[in-house]
């Protein structure tokens, strides 16, 4: 954006320098403070370029004080929702849309119920980043983590994904590490192979693998038809290979769908000798969506049978229920739907 408006006015270079410095990296929360410019180049500014692409709607905090969720709208009036996770041991996670809404309908999810507004642009996905850096400079705290599990399927938006990754990344920019992003599927193979193989991606994949038994969960994401598990799981082992990371599945525990131990024993089976981890999720329950969280009991036993075999397991202890903003629970609402 900016390099468009300089060009016009023929300006040295220095001066994209100043702003990204201002703008990017200290975090200024109105062009007025970008005093490195002359107060006639920052006012043709203020007249040409928003400030940001999103306005804050609707800010709802966790009782705990440790999740934000933000409704904003885009400047066409569109929700979107992002996600501020903050941890005891000094982590602040930032969970970010892609899309408006998201197209694919996935039945455990309520942004798929929805409906789709559109895909955000590389600017509104990092508009998301900067309010929440803007709100940590407050405390003198940076974003630590940046996850693409909001609204959206990234592989469907993967221009303007992969772009709104360069500007973070960018020295010149937020200078954000690559290795403290990742970027969450549901498995879209010709795009997960231009992204993981083709492209230079440096950071983190996670998969919303849900179950490995095929048909189900060709009925929990209708676009699991169309990938299979084989196809995706195929691109994921040549990324391994190629970036020697491991792949985080996320599996969201759903009562008498997929949490028994036939479920847990297929999952074992598919991951065995893979480079992964298995992020467990229970269920949050919905008033929109027909499933249930499952118990204690049966994830101990899910967890237990996955370390019998040796796959790396976590229980993802999903903050902010008390105000929808855990995973799967983006659009109340609104929500960020991924996990
Ligand atoms: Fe879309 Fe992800 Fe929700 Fe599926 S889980 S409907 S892909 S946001």
């Amino acid at each position: 954006m900016i390099k468009d408006f300089l060009k016009k006015r023929k300006l040295p270079s220095y001066r994209e320098k100043q702003f990204n410095e201002a703008y990017y990296q200290r975090g200024i929360s109105s062009f007025n403070e970008l005093t490195t410019w002359p107060e006639n180049l920052r006012e043709d500014l203020k007249k040409e370029i928003p400030f940001s692409t999103l306005e804050e709607i609707r800010t709802l905090t966790s009782k705990d004080g440790n999740t934000r969720k933000i409704l904003f709208h885009t400047l066409d009036s569109l929700p979107v929702e992002s996600v501020l996770m903050r941890y005891r041991d000094g982590r602040n996670s930032v969970c970010v849309s892609c899309m408006s809404g998201c197209p694919i309908g996935c039945t455990f999810c309520a942004t798929g119920h929805t409906g789709f507004g559109k895909n955000l642009s590389s600017r509104e996905i990092v508009d998301q980043v900067l309010y929440f850096q803007r709100f940590l400079n407050t405390t003198g705290e940076k974003i630590t983590n940046i996850v693409y599990m909001g609204m959206g399927e990234p592989m469907l938006n993967l221009k303007n994904v992969e772009e709104s990754i360069q500007i973070l990344i960018d020295e010149d920019k937020l200078a954000f590490s690559p290795r403290r992003i990742t970027v969450s599927t549901v498995g879209y193979v010709p795009q997960m192979k231009v992204f993981l193989l083709d492209h230079n991606y440096m950071g983190k994949v996670a998969l919303s693998l849900h179950t490995a038994d095929q048909k189900l969960r060709e009925k929990l994401i209708p676009s699991a038809k169309e990938n299979t598990l084989d196809e995706i799981l195929y691109i994921l082992d040549e990324y391994v290979k190629k970036r020697n990371k491991r792949v985080t599945y996320e599996y969201i525990l759903l009562k008498d769908i997929n949490d028994s131990e036939k479920d847990a024993e297929l999952l074992a089976e598919l991951l065995k000798n893979r480079l992964c981890l298995v992020n467990l999720i229970n269920f949050n329950s919905s008033p929109d969506l027909p499933y249930v969280g499952t118990t204690r009991e049966r994830i101990d036993r899910f967890m237990k049978i996955l370390e019998n075999n040796r796959i790396n397991v976590t229980l993802r202890y999903s903050q902010g229920q008390d105000i929808q903003a855990a995973c799967g629970q983006l659009a109340s609402g609104v929500r960020p739907g991924h996990t």
